[in-house]
């Protein structure tokens, strides 16, 4: 469990609730001084009961003034000097959105329950927004007075495990290598292949060139010939297949593609629809759906071209990225794929 500790201001309490809370404080001084000196001078049992005190206070309140009395007495006398803190347990405060909007947190104290409006800053939106939608836990509340301010506190924990945190993998087609896959982290593992690596991929990009150097789009794939087809197909279940292995390792991953559709301007594959990237991603989006993994396509403007630390435009020489503005060095394609991985995709069905 994760716990976050959430202390914010009421806003603007009605005068009338703001007599009562202020009442309530005093109240609760006398109160746990009572007890203290009960306990201390042995006129007290020490398993007294809310039946036992005798103040307008709603027993919640009452219940939360022994506890913390009982945690602050030591067989050492103890003198509350000041206002005592309204404290209610978890089960004895609610929060909710009401009609308007409006955050509000309701505790009851001695004539009703009050639900005031309370400031939501962005340093608590989480917690708040995941108690409101049921994720997580709250503990005791505590209120208080500072100057003009009513404070209130509370601590929300939420589970640890991460389910529902998507890990957005880049996956970068067809640039110098043929494929290269990270996730927007530069120290996670990340997935690169090449063709000095393997020799079918060698193969793939040498019978590519050939082919399209001399071919249109269309014509290249039966220029390439079927055994060469055949050769770079194969090569694509492979890839596709060790591709959605290493997505697989990570949280909740959601694949990432360029949509390569009419794109490749200035790339040596420009023209061809690169028909054998088309057919890779489509192997990829195949098998990741039947991995149970998310696949979406984003727009690949530049995605080669820009720093993925700082989005400055720099270019590339070959595969090593260097930014000029801010020294970002990596691998081109794997800062082409933290590009990736960084976009707003579509969802995309195979
Ligand atoms: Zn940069």
């Amino acid at each position: 469990m994760v716990e976050v500790s959430v202390e914010t201001t009421f806003r603007n309490p009605s005068h009338t609730r703001q007599k009562e809370w202020q009442r309530a404080t005093h109240i609760l001084r006398e109160c746990k001084q009572w007890l203290v000196d009960g306990w201390n001078d042995g006129s007290l049992s020490s398993s007294i009961t809310t039946g036992d005190i005798e103040n307008p206070l709603y027993s919640a309140l009452q219940n939360q003034a022994i506890r913390a009395a009982k945690s602050d007495y030591d067989d050492e006398p103890v003198e509350y000097t000041g206002e005592q803190p309204i404290e209610v347990n978890n089960q004895n405060w609610e929060i909710h959105t009401t009609e308007n909007g409006s955050i509000v947190i309701g505790f009851p104290c001695i004539s009703d329950w009050w639900y005031t409006p309370i400031h939501v800053y962005d340093d608590i939106e989480d917690p708040i927004e995941a108690l409101l939608d049921g994720d997580a836990e709250k503990t005791k509340l505590s209120v208080w007075r500072e100057g003009d301010d009513w404070k209130v506190s509370f601590t929300v924990s939420y589970s640890d495990d991460t389910s529902g945190e998507e890990t957005p993998i880049g996956v970068d087609v067809g640039h110098n290598y043929i494929l290269a896959a990270t996730p927007d982290d530069a120290s996670a593992e990340s997935f690169l292949v090449s063709g000095k690596e393997y020799k079918f991929v060698r193969r793939y990009y040498r019978s590519l060139r050939e082919s399209l150097q001399q071919a249109g789009a269309l014509r290249a794939r039966n220029h390439v010939g079927n055994k060469e087809y055949r050769r770079i197909q194969d090569a694509n279940h492979t890839l596709s297949k060790r591709l959605v292995e290493y997505a697989s390792q990570f949280e909740n991953p959601v694949i990432k593609l360029e949509d390569l559709e009419g794109i490749r301007d200035g790339s040596e594959w420009h023209g061809v629809h690169s028909w054998p990237f088309y057919e890779l991603q489509q192997f990829i989006i195949y098998k990741a759906e039947k991995a149970g993994i998310r696949v979406e396509k984003i727009d690949p403007q530049n995605t080669s071209q820009e720093c993925s630390q700082c989005g400055e435009y720099a270019g590339r020489d070959r595969s090593r990225f260097e930014c000029p503005s801010c020294g970002y060095v990596r691998h081109a394609d794997l800062n082409a794929a933290e590009n990736i991985s960084q976009r707003e995709g579509e969802p995309c069905t195979a």
